[in-house]
């Protein structure tokens, strides 16, 4: 018998792991998980039945083209719908977007810090990450990141808002870089979090990829929606890539219950998107504290605020949840804090005061 293990792929060594939100602990007095950029609103009614319903024939495998979901996308953003593609999350498109346009020797341009699932896809993906550090005010560098452009770069991600940070790119600044990239590679302009934006010069990314064949954008039911646990995500982007990414989707990777929650949340959107509405409102209000508490904090257009705390990272995070606010530490970096129920955001407040008071 031979003692060899089977053969991996090495790019798989030293895939950077996912960390995952934590969870509020259940034994402390009170505990919200703050470190998922979850919704804090429970499923609406009318979105639960169609879950429910759709949960009775779970012995039937989903429709593999999400139809009905595809039908509903199409009317609603007004995109047609060749050029629609649905996936396990949003991040699943993204591991589709790669899959279909990277491979080793290819290159992936992203802002660092960026949403954390971009070095795991793009190193899986056998690709090599471009790190374009964010400016000093936390922000995309889009100059830096078109400099970064070479014959091998094959996508960019463009994070808008960006994860952990919270801040935006604005319309003239992203056309000019779009006019920058070479039509060959695909810009992805990640937009999960585009429903809490409210500055008017930021661009709905539906607008910038309709004369742009090199443009997709990336959407999520699991932020302003609340779906996140039901894993549905959907692309929009030209013939070929959207074709691209059918070809590259896990079949039957979105499920029936899924695609049901999701068609009717997009039937329910007034009602969820007044509820995204008192998030914003909670966002602006958790910002103006930390402000008055003499943080620095970055504008955030997401449903979430960074705190640059660098070596306290830790300390901070420990001392948040010691207050009963579960938070996201990147160590070294900085905090990244869900605006969750009002409850919570009150105590994360309070915790922030305190902890600074100490300094
Ligand atoms: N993009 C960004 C910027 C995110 O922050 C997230 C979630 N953390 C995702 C994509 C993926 O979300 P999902 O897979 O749940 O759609």
């Amino acid at each position: 018998m031979s003692e060899k293990s089977p053969k991996l792929r090495p790019e798989l060594d030293g895939v950077p792991a996912y960390v995952p939100g934590r969870a509020a602990s259940q034994d402390g007095p009170v505990a919200f998980k703050l470190s998922s950029n979850e919704n804090p609103y429970p499923p609406l009614p009318g979105v639960l039945e169609s879950a429910m319903a759709a949960a009775s024939e779970l012995n039937r495998y989903p429709d593999m083209s999400c139809a009905g979901l595809m039908d509903e996308l199409a009317d609603r953003f007004g995109v047609p719908l060749e050029h629609l593609a649905t996936g396990t999350g949003s991040v699943g498109v993204a591991q589709q977007l790669l899959q279909a346009t990277s491979g080793p020797g290819d290159e992936v341009i992203y802002a660092w810090r960026s949403f954390e699932a971009y070095p795991i896809i793009t190193q899986i993906s056998g690709a090599t990450s471009v790190k374009v550090p964010l400016t000093d005010g936390d922000v995309h560098d889009l100059d830096a990141m078109a400099d970064a452009v070479t014959d091998r770069t094959r996508l960019i991600f463009v994070c808008n808002p960006n994860n952990p940070t919270g801040t935006v790119v604005r319309r003239a600044e992203l056309e000019r870089f779009l006019d920058r990239v070479p039509s060959d590679v695909l810009v992805v302009l990640d937009e999960a979090y585009k429903e809490f934006v409210r500055d008017a010069d930021v661009p709905d990314g539906l607008e910038i990829y309709r004369d742009r064949p090199n443009v997709a954008v990336l959407r999520t039911f699991s932020k302003a929606y609340g779906l996140a646990g039901l894993r549905v995500g959907f692309a929009v982007a030209h013939e070929p890539v959207a074709a691209a990414l059918r070809k590259t989707a896990v079949p039957f990777g979105v499920s029936r219950i899924a695609q049901d929650a999701a068609i009717a949340s997009l039937r329910a959107e007034d009602e969820l998107l007044g509820r995204v509405g008192s998030l914003v409102a909670e966002r602006n209000r958790v910002h103006r504290g930390l402000i008055a508490q003499g943080w620095t904090v970055p504008e955030s257009q997401a449903n979430f605020v960074w705190l640059r705390l660098g070596e306290r990272t830790g300390d901070f995070a420990a001392f948040c949840e010691r207050a009963g606010v579960v938070v996201r530490p990147f160590a070294g970096e900085g905090v990244r804090v869900t605006i969750g129920e009002d409850e919570a955001n009150d105590l994360f407040l309070k915790a922030a005061e305190t902890f600074r008071a100490q300094l």
